[in-house]
This record gives structure tokens, C-alpha cells and sequence, in this order.
């Protein structure tokens, strides 16, 4: 009997999931298929019951309910529940088990950038959920720091003491990130600043950027931001949210079929469903 995979989110029209997984399921002779599901809020544990019921292979979580998703599962994974999120969940002999494939996803599409995060100067622009799964993530790394700006420091603040990992860390403004910017080997934007339509704003400027220095930004729509242009024409590496986005369903169909799929299918295919709308 086809198995049943979905995604839950409010809104949900925009998500890209549904066709990525749709594809591998049918490349890989899989007899199952994936839908986007709008769920509000107060029906959140209504549609875990019923999609639980119903016996789904698994399915992905996106905003607003990554969090809120939590109680409503049978149990998390200790990177999910450090995080706070899950976006993948998966049916374990009946039992819905959260899973954060978010912050694993970005570090997978970082190797192709900078293969070891061991020893390395990092800074991550903005403390919120994409930054919260990032931080918790490559604070398992080993880097040799692992610094927070944002607009809000406690925010920051409160990331880093959360962090169950040791790791040195310390929060900042986005003054101070721009004076010290010269410091760092790596520096991941995740803030929603220069992501569509407000395409030509960024949260710093890139004045004191090295040309060695790696520079993320984890927004794909547009694919370029006026962060990662300035730095591209500064000299330095660069790499979109795409990696980060493939990379994290990737992970999240290996979970639930045992497969790791062909990353490059899925990079053209969400490339195809950018077409025409990345700025
Ligand atoms: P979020 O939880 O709402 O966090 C938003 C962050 O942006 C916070 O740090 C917030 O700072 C900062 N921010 C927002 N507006 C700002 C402004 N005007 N000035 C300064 N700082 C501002 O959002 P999220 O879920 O982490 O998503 C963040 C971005 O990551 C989005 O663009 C999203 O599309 C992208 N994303 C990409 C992927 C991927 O697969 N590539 C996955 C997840 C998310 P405060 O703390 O001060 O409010």
C-alpha cells in the first residue's frame, strides 16, 4: 500500500518539500507520496493524532510549528530536544519520533565549502530557530570559537548558555561584528535580512572581510543577497541556502527510507522551482 509522507505548516503554499520528495519517491521506485498539509496552530495535535492514526511514513515540520510540535511526538532526539525544533519526523514501528535535520543539513552542504570546522573562528549572524539548530550543531565541532551577533543580545546570550557542549562563545552587536569581522575563518548569516522582497539590505557591512574568510548566507530566495555579492566581490567564498534546504530533506528522506538521495537531482529540481521568482 502507498505510504503517505507530508509536511505541516501555516502557511505552506510557498514550501518546496512537496515536489523535491514527490521526485525522489518516484526515482527511487518508492510506492509512497508526499503532500503539503496548512495546519493551524489549535489543530496542530489534531493532525499528529490523525496522521499517527493513519499510520504516515513520516513527515516534515516548518514554521510556525517546529517548536510547538514537541509535545504532540513520542519522543525527540537529543540534537532536536537541545535545539527545541524538530522539522522531520519519522514512524518508528507506530511511534513519531522528532528529528532536526536543519542544523546536520547545513554543516553537510558547509564541507563542499570548508571541510573541518575543528580549530576554526566562527561567527553566526542572528539567534533565531536557523541559527539556534546551526550553533548547536557545529558547537559539536570543535571550533575554536563560536560567536553570536544579533540585534537582540539576549537573546545571544541565551543560546550560548543553553549550549550543552563546551565551546567559547560570546554574543555581540552587529557593531562589534563588523570592527572584529577580520577575526573570522567563517561567518553564517541567518538572520531574514536581504532575503525577498528586501533584497537590497544586509545586516553588516563587509569592509573588514578577509578574502579567506568563508561567508554563508543561509537565504535562497534570492540566491545571491547583497550580503554574499559584497563578498563575492571581495574575493571571498561564498555559499547560498540552498545546500543548507537540499541538504536538510536529503537527511530527512535517508530517515525515512534508508536512502541518502542524489543531491544534485535535488539541487536541479529546487533550482527549477526558483526559476523565475529568486528576486
Ligand atoms: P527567526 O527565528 O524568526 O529568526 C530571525 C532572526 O533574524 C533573528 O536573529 C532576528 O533578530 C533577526 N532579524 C529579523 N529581522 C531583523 C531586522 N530587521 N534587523 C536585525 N535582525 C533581524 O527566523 P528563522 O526561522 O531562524 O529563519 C531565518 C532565515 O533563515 C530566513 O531567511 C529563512 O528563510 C532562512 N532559513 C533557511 C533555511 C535553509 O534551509 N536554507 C532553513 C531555515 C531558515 P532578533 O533576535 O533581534 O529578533
Amino acid at each position: 500500500m502507498k505510504k503517505l509522507f507530508a509536511v505541516l505548516g501555516d502557511p505552506i503554499g510557498h514550501s518546496m518539500s512537496p515536489v523535491m520528495h514527490k521526485d525522489l519517491f518516484s526515482f527511487y521506485n518508492i510506492d509512497a507520496d508526499y503532500f503539503p498539509f496548512q495546519v493551524k496552530e489549535e489543530d496542530l495535535h489534531d493532525a499528529v493524532k490523525g496522521l499517527k492514526a493513519i499510520g504516515v511514513g513520516g513527515f516534515n515540520v516548518t514554521v510556525p510549528h517546529k517548536s510547538k510540535i514537541i509535545p504532540f511526538l513520542d519522543g525527540v532526539d537529543e540534537l532536536a530536544a537541545n535545539i527545541g525544533a524538530v522539522n522531520t519526523v519519522v514512524n518508528e514501528n507506530g511511534q513519531l519520533i522528532g528529528y532536526n535535520t536543519d542544523g546536520p543539513g547545513f554543516l553537510q552542504g558547509l564541507y563542499n565549502y570548508l571541510p573541518k570546522i575543528a580549530g576554526q573562528k566562527v561567527m553566526i549572524i542572528g539567534a533565531g530557530g536557523a541559527a539556534r539548530a546551526i550553533y548547536l550543531t557545529l558547537a559539536k565541532e570543535k571550533p575554536l570559537v563560536l560567536d553570536i551577533a544579533n540585534r537582540t543580545l539576549e537573546k545571544a546570550w541565551g543560546l550560548i548558555k543553553d549550549c550543552p557542549y563546551a565551546v567559547s562563545s560570546r554574543a555581540c552587536s552587529f557593531d562589534e561584528a563588523r570592527e572584529t569581522l577580520a577575526d573570522y575563518d567563517l561567518v553564517i548569516q541567518t538572520t531574514l535580512i536581504g532575503m525577498s522582497p528586501k533584497i537590497y539590505e544586509q545586516p553588516i557591512p563587509l569592509n573588514n572581510l578577509r578574502k579567506q574568510t568563508v561567508i554563508c548566507d543561509i537565504i535562497y530566495n534570492p540566491l545571491e543577497t547583497q550580503f554574499l555579492t559584497e563578498a563575492r566581490l571581495k574575493g571571498a567564498s561564498i555559499q547560498n541556502g540552498l545546500d543548507m534546504f537540499v541538504y536538510q530533506g536529503a537527511l530527512a528522506f535517508e530517515k525515512w527510507t534508508g536512502i541518502f538521495p542524489d543531491i544534485l537531482r535535488m539541487r536541479d529540481n529546487v533550482l527549477k522551482q526558483l526559476g523565475g521568482r529568486t528576486c
